[in-house]
């Protein structure tokens, strides 16, 4: 991609809030729509796609099998599973021409209850397992760090159904080790916290949590204290949804019994904060290859070097889908600076002055160096 063709949507002075928000504003990832309300920037929309697919990914290694739920859930379902007077003040109610009330989903528990439900399943079709991912919208009371804790948000949420508690207990241990995994893809070193399972009333809970800047709770961790920023949460909720809602299957015993559930959450857009918050360092943004939007940005510091134009044309379509090439009409001055906020693991700048005894600049992960032309191949594959 050459960035004449990639609306990169920089700014300069920014000052909307923390200094992570402020980092990904600048950086053309993020922009503020209203309180707690973004949009996604080409920039930051390929990352969120990026880390999409790898938690899509692994939830299907996990087993469960992708749907999609609207964002917008009758009131009338939230009134069977109680949590219409439960949810509070979170909730956002929106009304059609008819006055029909609906919630715009903070979780979607209920709907997909009633999808099991209408097809009405036999003890046989079990497990059946679901995973969705969806904007999601809680009237947080404190919007913070940006997407961190934003309004609106994306999020990854799994739902399971058995037949008894063991059932449900043993995928559910299957699903803490496939979640480490999944964070470990994202090269996330994250800590897994018993929690507590408190209004939902359900089984087990354990929370996936990395020690962060923007972390809103300390924890003891180690011996030490940490700010904890909770990633991703996964219950056992046992059948205080199926059992109001009316989820049951006749057992072998012939007895009428509530499915037993299970909930899977991980935010995917509050993700893309923690990443450039977890791969930053004195402004500059290195992330990990599997989510980086481009793995290189590439600068021809030598516009009128016609070496240095033809070398720079053969890198960037050696490296064609995963390279942007900053070819603005802009100083070289400027150029570095964008390139510290795009987030690519790899920099490469070709000077003059070097490419003259065969070298360019790359900067990996932060660290500079010069090398020969014809090491670039080894270097990135090693990345
Ligand atoms: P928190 O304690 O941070 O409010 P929660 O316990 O309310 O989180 P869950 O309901 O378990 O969160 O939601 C699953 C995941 O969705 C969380 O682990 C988090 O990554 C993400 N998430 C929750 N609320 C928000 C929000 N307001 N903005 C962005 N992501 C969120
Ligand atoms: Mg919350």
């Amino acid at each position: 991609m050459k960035s004449s063709n990639f609306f990169l949507a920089l700014r300069r002075d920014v000052n909307e809030g923390s200094m992570l928000t402020n980092l990904m504003i600048k950086g053309g990832t993020i922009q503020k729509l209203a309180s707690g309300i973004y949009s996604w920037l080409p920039l930051g929309y390929a990352m969120l796609s990026k880390i999409e697919k790898i938690v899509s990914d692994s939830f299907e290694e996990m087993g469960f099998n992708r749907m999609c739920i609207p964002t917008l859930h009758p009131s009338a379902l939230w009134k069977k599973s109680g949590r219409y007077e439960a949810y509070g003040q979170e909730t956002l109610r929106v009304y059609d021409r008819k006055n029909n009330e609906f919630i715009y989903g903070p979780s979607a528990e209920e709907p997909c209850v009633e999808m099991v439900k209408q097809a009405n399943i036999k003890s046989s079709d079990l497990p059946i397992n679901l995973f969705n991912i969806q904007w999601k919208f809680r009237d947080e009371l404190r919007p913070r760090f940006g997407v961190i804790r934003g309004r609106e948000f994306l999020m990854c949420d799994g739902y399971s159904f058995h037949e008894t508690i063991d059932q449900s207990s043993d995928f559910y241990d299957q699903v803490l080790l496939g979640y480490k995994k999944m964070f470990q893809k994202m090269n996330l070193d994250v800590i897994v916290q018993e929690a507590q399972t408190g209004e939902i009333g359900g089984v087990k809970s354990h929370e996936f949590i990395i020690n962060s800047e923007t972390g809103e709770e300390e924890i003891e961790h180690n011996g030490t204290r940490i700010k904890a920023l909770e990633l991703g949460h996964i219950f056992l909720l046992g059948d205080h949804y199926s059992k109001p809602m009316g989820l049951s299957i006749t057992n072998r015993d012939n007895k009428n019994i509530p499915l037993i559930m299970g909930c899977y959450g991980v935010g995917i857009s509050r993700l893309v904060a923690a990443l450039i918050e977890q791969n930053h360092q004195d402004g500059v943004i290195s992330l990990p290859k599997q989510v980086a939007p481009f793995q290189i940005m590439l600068i021809n510091a030598g516009d009128s070097c016609d070496l240095c134009i033809k070398t720079t044309n053969k890198i960037y379509n050696k490296y064609l889908d995963i390279t942007l090439l900053d070819d603005r009409q802009i100083s070289i001055g400027e150029k570095l600076a964008t390139s510290d906020l795009i987030g690519s693991p790899i920099r490469i700048v070709v000077w003059p002055k070097e490419l003259n005894s065969g070298q360019i600049e790359i900067r990996v992960n932060n660290k500079k160096q010069f090398i020969d032309v014809d090491n670039l191949d080894n270097i990135i594959k090693a990345l």
